[in-house]
């Protein structure tokens, strides 16, 4: 079954201790929809500017990616500059120029409005609940969010987080949006808010996604080499969320597998800068990962 996402598109000028990228294609969306796409039908909603070329539109309609709800708007492309320390955790952000963004206002094609499967990525959170009120009866809503928008509008962020089934977050905004060190206290707090499941990223350390009175651990990949961990935590969202949608349900087995796919696709992601591994991952890759992530985190029963 389709997904559609709402979120950034982006120039990202990025440096990691492993080099240096300028104005490179990035953005929630993007990161969102490429991993989605190796699962579902994907459907856009942003906005790009007038600098925005033709080949970036080629490489989404490449991977099947719907355009219908892409905007091309009078200004420039939306830009942000990051940057990494050594341990490769959190970025620093040095950079936001919202440019396009700050006017957009999402209008779905009417061809959208019964898609059933919706992820509302890291935008501003009145966008996300603009897109909610234009879909006409979704199976499965899903947020993500960030820093900028938890310290910069946080009661309306809280009204997105009433409205939707799932939540995925880093584990800094989780500390900063519930005000609670503990991971689990964090979890319980922001459950109380709304979503029934919540996923909270960990970047190296993996995922714990919480549901019912439940708690799941998925870890991160042991990769040899990370070079960018921009968009991890908009590619596990597309493999997670692309998954859920493909399999049509949500069920204590589908949601486990689907964080495991969230994190296979997140661990592809970071292997290069921006989205240069992503586009040349195939449907074999993730298969062979998600074996390997099997054979990684099985074990029998102590008798
Ligand atoms: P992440 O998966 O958290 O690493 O997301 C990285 C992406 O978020 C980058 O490609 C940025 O372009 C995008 N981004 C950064 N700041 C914002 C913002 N304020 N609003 C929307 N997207 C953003």
């Amino acid at each position: 079954m389709s997904l559609l996402v709402v979120g950034s598109i982006a120039f990202d000028s990025i440096k990691t201790p492993f080099g240096e990228v300028r104005e490179e294609l990035g953005g929630s969306a993007t990161y969102f929809s490429v991993a989605a796409s190796f699962f579902t039908n994907v459907n856009l909603v942003a906005v790009v500017g007038e600098d925005f070329p033709k080949e970036h539109l080629d490489a989404f309609t490449g991977h099947g990616i719907n355009l219908d709800g892409l905007e091309r708007s009078l200004g420039k492309t939306f830009r942000w500059q990051g940057e990494y320390g050594n341990a490769l955790d959190d970025a620093k952000t040095l950079k936001t120029e919202l440019n396009v963004l700050e006017s957009f206002r999402p209008k779905l094609p009417r061809s959208y409005s019964n898609i059933p499967h919706i992820f509302l990525a890291n935008i501003e959170p009145g966008l996300q609940q603009d897109v909610l009120r234009q879909v006409a009866t979704p199976r499965l809503t899903a947020c993500d969010t960030m820093n900028f928008w938890i310290e910069g509008c946080r009661d309306r962020l809280l009204k997105t987080l009433e409205k939707v089934d799932m939540t995925l977050i880093n584990e800094g905004e989780a500390r900063l949006l519930s005000g609670e060190r503990n991971l689990v206290l964090a979890a319980k707090k922001i459950l109380s808010w709304g979503p029934k499941t919540l996923v909270i990223k960990r970047g190296g350390y993996g995922a714990l996604m919480f549901y019912g009175q439940k708690i799941f651990s998925v870890p991160a990949y042991p990769l040899e080499l990370v070079v960018d961990p921009t968009g991890a935590g908009d590619s596990f969202a597309g493999g997670f969320m692309g998954y859920l949608a493909k399999q049509g349900e949500v069920t204590e087995t589908t949601l486990r597998q689907a964080a495991v796919y969230g994190s296979v696709v997140a661990s592809f992601c970071v292997e290069d800068f921006g989205l240069r591994r992503m586009w040349k991952l195939t449907a074999g890759d993730i298969k062979d990962r998600y074996t390997s992530f099997y054979d990684l985190t099985t074990y029998e029963h102590a008798v």
